[in-house]
């Protein structure tokens, strides 16, 4: 049997619900650490409690610290696999940061539930146990940080929580999952066609993130210019293209050499250089703006301030968003 490490963070996944009020919250123990004892079948598993944060309490501080901590346990204790349990709700930012930065083939699977442990219908413990049979998995070696969930599995650069509460929430728009879990096995059928990994030595540089809408305030970027930030990812409109508005104060803010990313807010398809009106795509790519290649805000935003540690150059960090 494999040697697996499950590493939990809190989420829904580690919660109980307030029978009288209905109130999910964490308690004093850790439901998983009961359903743990039921995987001895599966591997060998050693258990840690890192964090117990609902997940909109993570930060990429927390996020880079439990990086170093997988790298060192993996480095001195040689586990086959890891687990991560987390809440939904910035689970991807987690596992695609992971993606970005653990210098291990290791599997890592990140998973989570969205039913609390003491709810009917709750997923935590079908959720953990395939996560664990996935990172058991010989043929998870060399694919990066995936996600399972919900008898799927997928990649962290493509997932995406897009349900507020359905169990089959963590899609990966455009690409599908890699690979399904079945009562029988673990079947991969897709394999990513490349890693884009970073080693950094810290998460210093402030990166904001915006969404543009049809008639955005120009008041916004002009607040933003006022903030000490090294970037700004801007999900922007359609295939990148924004309200002209704001574009006098993107001038300024490349000027001062902060760097803007754009994305779309569409989560289907990439941002190009396409149009050629005030606030199009070829205004703002030739003023300096960045175009990323599919990758949703938050992620885009993780990348940056992991690219900025190495450069702030635009052309490089053009050509590393394009990876
Ligand atoms: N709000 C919860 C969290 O992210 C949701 C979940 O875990 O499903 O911690």
């Amino acid at each position: 049997m494999k040697k697996i490490l499950v590493i939990h963070t809190g989420g829904t996944i580690a919660m109980s619900e307030d029978e009288e009020t209905g109130a999910v919250k964490p308690g004093e123990k850790n439901p998983l650490h009961i359903t743990v004892q039921s995987l001895a079948n599966f591997a060998y598993i050693t258990e840690e409690d890192f964090l117990n944060l609902p997940s909109p309490h993570m930060t990429p501080d927390h996020m880079f610290k439990l990086m170093i901590r997988i790298t060192k346990r993996i480095d001195t204790e040689h586990f086959d696999g890891v687990v991560v349990t987390h809440g939904t709700d910035t689970l991807e930012e987690t596992a695609y940061l992971l993606d970005l930065l653990l210098p291990t083939e290791v599997p890592v699977i990140v998973t989570g539930a969205m039913r609390s442990s003491n709810e009917l219908g709750s997923d935590g413990p079908h959720n953990l146990i395939t996560a664990v049979k996935v990172a058991a998995h010989d043929e998870a070696n060399g694919k990066g940080v995936l996600v399972v969930f919900n008898d799927e599995i997928h990649t962290a650069k493509n997932v995406t929580k897009t349900h507020t509460s359905n169990v089959s929430t963590f899609q990966s728009p455009q690409y599908g999952p890699i690979g399904i879990v079945t009562k029988r096995g673990v079947f991969f059928h897709h394999v990513p066609k490349s890693r884009d990994r970073y080693t950094i030595k810290q998460l210093s540089k402030k990166v904001i993130l915006l969404k543009a809408y049809a008639g955005m305030d120009k008041e916004l970027l002009q607040a933003v210019n006022q903030l000490n930030i090294d970037g700004l990812v801007i999900e922007a409109l359609g295939q990148g293209n924004l309200p002209p508005a704001v574009v006098p104060d993107l001038k300024k803010l490349l000027d001062k050499k902060i760097s803007i990313v754009l994305v779309s807010r569409s989560f289907n398809g990439i941002v190009q250089d396409t149009y050629g009106y005030e606030g199009g795509g070829k205004q703002l790519k030739d003023m300096g703006i960045i175009f990323s290649n599919g990758l949703n805000g938050q992620k885009a935003r993780l990348k940056l301030m992991v690219t900025l540690e190495q450069t702030n150059e635009q052309a490089k960090l053009q050509e590393l968003f394009l990876k």
